[in-house]
């Protein structure tokens, strides 16, 4: 079995993606925006996309249900990243894992008091390393999705997300005050099918790297 399966979530992840599979020659048969199907046949008979939730792309990818996938660098640290090799930055869905506050809360100044903060988040692995780097004492509280409405509804004093554009912080009175680390998706392979099928994988894997270089 030479097959190749890729590991896809829909929307920024899958778009991006498009024009690096397109350098390796591969062009998707259907939109997972509009069709409804997971599994998606490509112009090559041997290679299918998988459309996956973004957490679960290093899963697939881990067990080898996909031999390859595209995940955010947010997504990969709280995964963690056994049986994964991550060789390429694709530089795409760019975006900056930040700390963010009610407008008008002093930060700083809690922070120089020593204050608990309660601090809500997806990403509890990333917030609780960058807070113990910092010395400051943190409670995290997980959540799934919406961190914007924790500081508003009481839940916590700041959150830890996602900032683009921040457009969805200020239309709910919130500032980043903390940039953690710059994020990108990266591409993750199968450890074990980069030996079983590097004829097919390598290809693909340069054609990517030659494609995020232009
Ligand atoms: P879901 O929306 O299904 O709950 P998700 O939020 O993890 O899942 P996406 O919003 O498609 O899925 O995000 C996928 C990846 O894109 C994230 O893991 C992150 O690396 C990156 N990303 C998230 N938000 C942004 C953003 N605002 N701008 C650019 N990249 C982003
Ligand atoms: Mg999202």
């Amino acid at each position: 079995m030479t097959g190749i399966t890729i590991a896809l979530s829909k929307g920024r992840i899958f778009d991006e993606t498009l024009p690096l599979l397109a350098a390796a020659g591969i062009v998707p048969t259907e939109n997972p925006e509009t069709s409804r199907k997971l599994i998606i046949e490509t112009n090559q008979p041997d290679v299918r996309v998988v459309i996956v939730r973004a957490t679960d792309v290093p899963t697939y990818v881990q067990y080898g249900a996909a031999d390859i996938g595209v995940a955010g660098k947010d997504v990969l640290i709280e995964h963690g990243g056994e049986g994964l090799y991550a060789p390429l930055d694709l530089k795409i869905a760019k975006c900056r894992m930040m700390v963010a506050i009610p407008e008008g809360f002093d930060y700083q100044n809690a922070v120089r008091q020593g204050n608990r903060l309660k601090v809500a988040s997806k990403y509890i692995k990333t917030a609780r390393e960058h807070f113990a780097a910092k010395g400051v004492h943190v409670d995290l509280i997980k959540l799934y999705g919406s961190m914007e409405l924790a500081p508003l509804a009481g839940l916590a004093d700041a959150i830890v997300d996602l900032v683009s554009t921040g457009g969805t912080l200020k239309a709910n009175k919130l500032v980043a005050c903390e940039h953690i680390m710059d994020i990108s998706s990266r591409l993750v392979v199968n450890q074990a099918a980069l030996k079983v099928k590097r004829e097919t994988l390598q290809p693909i894997i340069d054609a990517f790297a030659r494609a995020v270089e232009k």
